[in-house]
């Protein structure tokens, strides 16, 4: 059971690529866990469309195989089960085609009501502008329905133009929702919460009191299935323009006057504009995964032995304003390194002058906010070193790590993050979707980092598996005198 949870009203949520994998590993599971817990009524339905040629009970099968492989037992009961599988129905149908378009129309009946109806495109991203017209034209959303689309949205500016476009030819900007599932995880929002929640931090939120920020999305695995589509992508485009630089806008935003979908938006808007172009090539690092042994190496992954596309990346941002100016953002990410850590890290400068002498090294106070493993909140300190042994200082961390602090709560579970944004759209909430011109402005400052490597051919450097990526990225850091913070294995 998850705490206090605000039912929404009953609704129509069709799935399209209700086949696919996403579909089958989180949204069947999210729904399932937000009807268990109360949340999504019992009059709610889930309608899903793919060209698979099933019935409802073959699609009934299909979903609840998929609770079976990625609910864990313990929140599984054949009571819920049930009740989950009654709300779902299946249509045939075809994006590209005629097949099925008034089969799905008659699986929705009521249109026009004042029930909340969502399409959520869980589809290749080739058929987000068609599907959004195609749902348009056949009237199925009627004055409110809303959209969902996924990631990835568009390749670059122009692409992420063109898709913004034809979106607008059909759906209202208040009525799209464009996901980006790091904002829906839990520690990010607590993220908002402490900063405009608390008095302490916004004094020291600044330049003054501010050395830096670090941003690690670090994984362990490669790209396994997936090289062949990565490989026209790489980590840049991947991570970078979306999960990286909307944690760095949570960071650096200013404080909203409200806690309202377009005062946040604005906020982070401004953030991506601020963002200095960078142009030198001396802060980005690009890396390859080399092979070892029985791993193999990313091109061999890719099936692109000639690959130049980035598994790592590294580089320092400057965020332009009255704020940051000076702060560096040093944003990583990268595929089979270390560990897997998904983490931001804001540095404090150290106390300016110790009394301590011979006590103890004065440390720099770090507010680490992780999203994954084990999401939560650390601030490390300098404390004095236990004991009667005079006074010597030790650095300690204060924990606000949820799973302790529900520890008086144990049947408390951590919701995933398309829990939130699937019941979030729902309610007609956009403050965790991306708009169409912070796609656009994050688009902006990517797309002359990557013309500038094409242009100069630049090869990715390659760095051994399980590592924590190459060693210029280490030198990124340590020519301005700081360091990484470790990737724990
Ligand atoms: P997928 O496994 O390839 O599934 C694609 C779905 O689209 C299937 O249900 C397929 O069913 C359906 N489909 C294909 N052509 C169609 C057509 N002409 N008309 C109607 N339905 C059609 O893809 P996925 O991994 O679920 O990804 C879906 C979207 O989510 C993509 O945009 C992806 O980038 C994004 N995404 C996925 C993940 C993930 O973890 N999988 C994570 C983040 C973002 P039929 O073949 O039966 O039609």
């Amino acid at each position: 059971m998850v705490a206090r949870v605000v039912p929404v009203d009953p609704f129509d949520l069709v799935v399209f690529g209700a086949t696919g994998d996403l579909a089958r590993r989180k949204l069947i599971p999210a729904l399932y866990h937000r009807m268990h817990d109360g949340q999504a009524p019992e009059g709610a339905r889930i309608v899903g469309a793919a060209r698979a040629d099933l019935d409802a009970d073959g699609y009934r099968r299909m979903a609840d195989a998929a609770l079976t492989e990625f609910v864990a037992p313990a929140d599984l009961d054949a009571a819920s089960r049930e009740i989950f599988l009654k709300a779902i129905d299946y249509v045939p149908v075809d994006i590209g085609g005629d097949d099925g378009w008034t089969a799905l129309g008659e699986a929705l009946p009521e249109h026009g009501s004042s029930r909340p109806r969502a399409f959520y495109l869980s589809l290749a991203p080739r058929f987000f502008g068609p599907a959004a017209a195609r749902v348009k034209s056949e009237g199925l959303a009627g004055a409110e329905g809303r959209i969902v689309v996924e990631k990835p949205f568009g390749h670059d500016l122009g692409s992420a133009r063109a898709l913004n476009a034809a979106l607008a030819g059909a759906f209202d900007e208040h009525h799209v929702y464009r996901i980006d599932h790091y904002l829906g995880k839990e520690t990010v929002q607590n993220l908002m919460a402490l900063r405009f929640a608390n008095a302490l931090f916004e004094p020291l939120w600044n330049n003054h009191h501010i050395d830096h920020v670090q941003i690690t999305v670090a994984e362990s695995v490669g790209v396994e299935g997936r090289g062949p589509y990565y490989d026209g992508v790489g980590a840049m485009r991947d991570m970078v323009q979306n999960h990286l630089l909307q944690l760095l806008c949570l960071i650096a935003m200013e404080p909203p006057a409200h806690f309202e979908p377009d005062a946040v938006r604005d906020e982070k808007v401004k953030v991506l504009r601020a963002l200095a172009p960078l142009s030198s090539a001396e802060n980005v690092v690009r890396g390859q995964y080399a092979g070892a042994g029985a791993s193999a190496s990313y091109a061999e992954d890719a099936q692109s032995p000639d690959s130049r596309t980035e598994s790592y990346i590294a580089l320092k941002a400057e965020v332009a304003n009255w704020r940051w100016s000076g702060v560096p953002f040093y944003l990583r990410t990268g595929k089979r390194l270390r560990g897997r850590m998904s983490e931001i890290a804001v540095a404090f400068k150290p106390a300016p002058h110790s009394i301590f002498p011979g006590g103890g090294k004065v440390g720099q106070n770090v507010l680490a906010i992780r999203l994954q493993p084990d999401e939560g909140i650390t601030l490390g300190m300098t404390i004095k070193d236990p004991g009667p042994g005079g006074l010597r200082l030790a650095p300690a961390v204060l924990d606000m790590t949820f799973a302790e602090a529900m520890r008086g709560a144990p049947s408390l579970r951590m919701p995933d993050a398309y829990e939130r944004l699937v019941m979030d759209v729902i309610r007609g909430d956009q403050t965790l979707f991306m708009r169409g011109d912070e796609c656009e402005a994050a688009w902006s400052w990517v797309d002359p980092i990557i013309a500038a490597w094409e242009e100069r051919g630049d090869r990715p450097a390659a760095y051994d598996p399980g590592s924590s990526g190459p060693d210029d990225a280490l030198m990124l850091l340590h020519r301005d005198g700081r360091r990484w913070r470790e990737i724990a294995p």
